[in-house]
């Protein structure tokens, strides 16, 4: 198909942003005007945080990776996982071989609580502990302590709500998720008996939303608990009209957790005007200390009123980084390529959370590709020559075995075949274990 007039890209990443642009880019492909896209990812499996952040247990939104499925199938569009660009191929390297280059990484790196004592043991990133629990092979070895009876979970978003859940739901709660079993023996063996979420601002502050909210409502043998104290009476006057209902229903719920309740085998308490200070233990995680904290015209301000939460395990969720690529300009503070609507450099693009941050639903992640593939459609012209075959030979001389999506497909099937009870699939954890299955099968 590398004719001279077929249009080139190579989409680095196969999470939703990749996925789309992909899709976006297969569509534009006309007879006059053909266009093929390689989507490439690290993993020998496709979809990104689809199947190794969203959580076991919303097998639902999973279903997403049926439309992306869709688009892999395409005939314009290939799969080449279990190949790190940065690594294996350098961007300068593919930038040559291709038109051009959609930077689809995502965010993979846990943003670091920045207070004394954060490098205890015992302090786990929200990045390592979910791709822990999901078999991301990157973090399937973490082997996080949990013969602990106290957790503190920093953060008031949506990865704190499913950080917390994980960690309180039961064996039988989880038995219809893939949940890796490692994961699986290590929590439900936990003696956790409190865990802690603590928010630097206040309850109409907090991130997030209230479907996931209300599931804290009901877990099985973990009852939640806010203080009274901390809830308005109503939402603030000035909310906007279109966060209105949503900011009344995560009230309801906080308020409903507010009252009292039978006491259950865990209680999760969810804390606000609270920010962490310092990490406290020899080497390990024995405590953290908080401050309480007011919020004055948006901000949050310290005052002076601290207090020590005794707990063995930290997990801040606050948010994510792009991990950078030699080559490509970063914005250090903002923790994402730089780039102006998409474009970084000469025929360099970047979508997704690599682009603007770890913020949105995996629906934002659509409009967002679309625009870096109508611009990259508009802007670039079709120069590249056999750039499949030249990709195909350079990763062929460094003896990189690349796997396609029929591959995965392979892995796919055993992961589904290898299901125990009720539980959708048994994710496959390590690299090897994925490539060993598609040379068997
Ligand atoms: C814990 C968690 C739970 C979430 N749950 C939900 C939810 O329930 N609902 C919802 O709407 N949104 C949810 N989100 C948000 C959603 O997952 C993101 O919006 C979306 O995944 C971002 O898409 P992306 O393609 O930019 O990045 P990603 O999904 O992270 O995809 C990036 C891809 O790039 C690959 N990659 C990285 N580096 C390289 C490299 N150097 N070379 C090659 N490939 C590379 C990765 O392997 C990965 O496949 C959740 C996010 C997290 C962190």
């Amino acid at each position: 198909m590398s004719e001279n007039h077929t249009l080139s890209i190579a989409v680095i990443g196969s999470g939703p942003a990749g996925y789309y642009a992909a899709e976006a880019l297969s569509k534009a492909s006309s007879d006059e005007r053909p266009v093929e896209v390689d989507v490439i990812d690290q993993l020998p499996t496709p979809f990104g945080l689809i199947r190794a952040g969203v959580a076991p247990d919303h097998q639902s939104i999973k279903n997403v990776a049926k439309r992306y499925e869709k688009t892999a199938m395409q005939d314009n569009v290939r799969f080449l996982g279990n190949v790190s660009i940065g690594k294996d191929v350098q961007i300068e390297e593919l930038m040559t071989i291709y038109d051009a280059v959609i930077l689809a990484i995502g965010a993979s790196a846990s943003r670091k609580l920045n207070i004394d004592g954060a490098d205890k043991q015992g302090v786990i990133g929200s990045a390592e502990f979910v791709g822990w629990y999901n078999s991301h092979p990157h973090h399937a070895e973490l082997k996080p302590k949990l013969n602990i009876d106290s957790a503190v979970i920093i953060g008031n978003g949506n990865v704190a709500v499913d950080v917390c859940r994980i960690l309180a739901k039961t064996t039988e709660e989880m038995a219809e998720t893939d949940l890796a079993h490692y994961a699986g023996k290590t929590i439900h063996a936990t003696p956790i008996e409190t865990i802690w979420m603590f928010g630097r601002r206040g309850p109409m502050e907090a991130k997030f939303t209230p479907k996931e909210l209300s599931e804290l409502g009901e877990l099985k043998q973990c009852v939640t608990i806010t203080k009274p104290e901390q809830l308005p009476d109503d939402i603030p006057a000035d909310t906007l009209p279109k966060e209105q209902g949503v900011k009344k229903k995560i009230l309801g719920h906080l308020k409903e957790f507010s009252t009292p309740r039978p006491a259950k085998i865990q209680t999760l308490n969810i804390e606000f005007y609270a920010s962490p200070v310092s990490v406290i233990g020899n080497e390990r995680v024995e405590g953290i200390r908080m401050e309480r904290t007011r919020v004055e015209d948006g901000r949050t301000l310290g005052t002076g009123h601290f207090f020590d939460v005794p707990c063995q395990l930290i997990i801040p969720c606050i948010g994510y980084r792009t991990v950078p690529i030699e080559g490509v300009p970063f914005d250090t503070d903002a923790g994402h390529f730089r780039n102006t609507d998409g474009h970084v450099r000469d025929n360099l693009y970047v979508t997704g959370w690599a682009r603007r941050g770890p913020s949105g639903t995996i629906g934002t992640n659509r409009p967002d590709a679309q625009e870096v593939a109508a611009r990259v459609i508009e802007e670039i012209k079709p120069k590249a020559n056999n750039a499949r075959q030249k990709i195909d030979d350079l990763l062929q001389k460094r003896h990189i075995s690349h796997v396609s999506f029929r591959d995965w497909q392979k892995i796919d099937a055993a992961e589904l075949a290898a299901a125990k009870y009720t539980a959708p699939r048994e994710k496959f954890a390590t690299i090897d274990t994925m490539l060993k299955t598609i040379s068997e099968n």
